[in-house]
């Protein structure tokens, strides 16, 4: 149980970041959620981590562009609840292009949201992890933290930062009762998979069923989808303290993708 703890996680009204701060809030931790949407579907959002779990959720609109409200955000958090033990940053966007035709901002923001916010976020928040002598850090990376595929270059690129991130985090905090570690998903059936198959039919000149099936789980050899839970479950996981050696690593939950 984390009944104890404080979790924030990012980028949560929906998709995976939403099953990860269900699930911790699941576990007893109250949690602090983040990210875009309708207000009302938001505080839908809240107050149903409260009513069904029985613990403290708020919430946090910070943009994960600017790292004056992500440190606000996590300063916030703190202050809040007491402490902030588990930080997630999930937050993330997408955007498919060959290189030669990849727009400027989507970069910048891909690269910003996906790699910097993390930077911004960890060093708010181990100030007081260290303090307390005890802290998780998790990042949803992405399969793209070990391959690459083409079109994707911001988010490979991005993706691939946050692999070194977190083994540098974990080195540094690695005697201070912390840990930092990354989650690798392959495909999972979420709003910024859905949003992507237009542009890789543009890209590729294929169907959408094709783009699902001959693209998207072609690289997934147990031709399945993940789910967000089997992501949210491994999150709970890396919280508990059977996994406290278990530090530095990005954890493929891939359908065997990164096998190949
Ligand atoms: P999603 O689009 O359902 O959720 C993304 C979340 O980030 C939303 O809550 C959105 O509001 C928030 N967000 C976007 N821009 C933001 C900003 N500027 N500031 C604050 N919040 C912002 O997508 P998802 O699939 O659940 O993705 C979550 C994470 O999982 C991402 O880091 C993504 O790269 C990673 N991931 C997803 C898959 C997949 O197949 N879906 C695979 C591997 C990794």
């Amino acid at each position: 149980r984390l009944s104890s703890r404080n979790a924030l996680v990012t980028g949560s009204t929906s998709g995976i970041g939403l099953a990860i701060a269900r699930a911790l809030a699941a576990e007893g931790a109250n949690v602090t959620i983040n990210g875009f949407g309708d207000a009302d579907a938001i505080e839908r959002e809240r107050a149903g981590i409260e009513k069904d779990f029985g613990v403290k959720c708020r919430y946090s609109g910070a943009n994960m562009m600017v790292g004056a409200e992500i440190t606000a955000m996590i300063y916030e958090a703190e202050e809040a609840f007491g402490t902030l033990d588990i930080l997630v940053n999930n937050a993330g966007i997408q955007h498919v292009a060959p290189i030669d035709e990849f727009p400027d901002d989507k970069w910048e923001a891909i690269t910003r949201i996906n790699l910097i916010a993390s930077f911004y976020a960890i060093k708010a928040a181990l100030p007081g992890m260290k303090q307390r002598r005890w802290g998780r850090i998790i990042n949803t990376s992405s399969a793209h933290a070990l391959v690459a595929s083409p079109f994707k270059s911001a988010y490979v690129a991005a993706k691939h930062g946050v692999t070194g991130l977190i083994k540098t985090v974990a080195l540094e905090v690695a005697e201070h009762g912390i840990t930092a570690n990354a989650i690798a998903p392959g495909y999972v059936w979420t709003a910024l998979v859905e949003k992507q198959i237009p542009d890789t039919m543009k890209a590729r000149g294929l169907t959408e069923e094709q783009v699902k099936h001959d693209v998207l789980l072609a690289a997934q050899p147990t031709k399945e989808f993940v789910t967000v839970d089997e992501i949210a479950a491994v999150a709970v996981f890396l919280c508990s303290d059977a996994a406290r050696q278990i530090t530095g690593t990005t954890l493929p939950v891939d359908g065997g993708w990164t096998a190949q």
